[in-house]
């Protein structure tokens, strides 16, 4: 397994520009270095010496990146922080039986008990057959949702769904440095698609395709690293503009979109949004910000995640639209969370393809 001495080059080509304090939502509202990767990278590297030792202050530092990856984009040095972030996070997870306990929860109880009775009462599209073929990893959204929706859009491009019975990607662990959970989740995912012969698959959560994307190098076996390299790994926005899909309404709409971080092909989508008759695209300011979701569960950070909430709550409000639209299952969680009920929250596909 990967461990935070893995990543000491990554951590010490670091060089303390700060073009990273320019773009990180929460250095923004704390004004603190150590909130930032250049803050983070200089007590990793005094962690690394034995100069400093793994503490719940150093943690609840690290706990407060939201991993949305702006710094990275922006880091000179190429580094990926989030990476780094989840490896000292799985140092401090090793001995404490608070965040075990927590991830234990999420696990079994949030994204297996409650997800997989929720998927009792979703009955499963049949795709119509196509020379095309993907595979559809729903995750927890589709098994809440369904898959209907990305079957008829997939269908109306000329393109087979099949739809493995795949479970949680599990970011939610990644995230918490639980990364013995999140290397199980990736073992049942090379399982299931051994079983098949179709190397794309196709996603339509963010977050899912960001954890599927790093399975290849989080992944202990390495048979299964070797496996994953040959996964092809794309959204559906890149299917529906590869095969220029072009839908038509019943009614006209206004809507506007939220990016989630984990989203690298805005292009994509925003040619969807485009494209689409009857539908009228209001980009909102900032739209690529973070939704500060990872933060939701943070409640000792409060002021600091109402900050991101209001923000990008009021770039909503001044759009004017009623339906804020998005492509991951969290930010769909954060968006409704602090909508006040003065919009209405949904996923892209599932919007539009309960109006064609
Ligand atoms: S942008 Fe990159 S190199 Fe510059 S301080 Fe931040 S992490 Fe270090
Ligand atoms: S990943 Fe996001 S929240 Fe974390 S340090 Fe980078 S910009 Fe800040």
């Amino acid at each position: 397994m990967k461990q935070l001495k893995d990543f000491k080059d990554n951590i010490h080509s670091c060089s303390k520009c700060g073009l990273c304090q320019s773009v990180c939502p929460i250095y923004k509202i704390t004004g603190n270095d150590c909130t930032v990767s250049r803050g983070h990278f200089v007590m990793l590297r005094g962690l690394l010496k034995g100069e400093l030792k793994m503490s719940p202050k150093l943690n609840r530092y690290l706990d407060l990146c939201l991993k949305c990856g702006a710094c990275s984009k922006f880091c000179p040095s190429d580094i990926n922080v989030v990476d780094i972030i989840v490896a000292a996070k799985a140092e401090y997870f090793k001995h404490s039986f608070s965040q075990k306990l927590l991830s234990f929860f999420q696990k079994n109880f949030v994204f297996g008990l409650c997800v997989n009775f929720l998927s009792l009462f979703r009955k499963k599209a049949e795709s119509k057959t196509f020379d095309k073929k993907v595979l559809y990893f729903g995750g927890c959204s589709s098994k809440i949702k369904g898959n209907n929706a990305v079957v008829k859009i997939l269908n109306a491009a000329g393109i087979e769904v099949i739809t493995p019975p795949f479970s949680c990607c599990g970011i939610s662990l990644f995230a918490r440095g639980d990364l013995r959970g999140f290397n199980h989740n990736i073992e049942k995912f090379v399982k299931i698609l051994k079983q098949y012969n179709i190397t794309d698959i196709v996603t339509t959560c963010a977050s899912c395709e960001k954890s599927l994307k790093d399975y290849s190098r989080w992944a202990e076996s390495d048979d299964s690293r070797e496996f994953l390299k040959n996964i092809k790994i794309k959204n559906i926005y890149e299917y529906i503009r590869a095969n220029e899909l072009k839908l038509v309404l019943r009614k006209p709409v206004e809507v506007t979109f939220h990016k989630p971080c984990n989203i690298d092909n805005y292009d994509d989508i925003k040619w969807f949004l485009s494209n689409t008759t009857n539908l009228n695209y209001i980009e909102m300011n900032d739209f690529d910000k973070c939704c500060g979701l990872n933060g939701i569960s943070k409640f000792r950070e409060y002021r600091i995640m109402a900050e991101i909430f209001k923000s990008k709550r009021e770039n909503i409000l001044k759009t004017g639209v009623k339906y804020v639209l998005t492509s991951c299952l969290g930010c769909e969680v954060a968006l409704k969370l602090f909508s006040r009920n003065s919009y209405r929250v949904d996923d892209l596909i599932n919007f539009i393809a309960s109006r064609i």
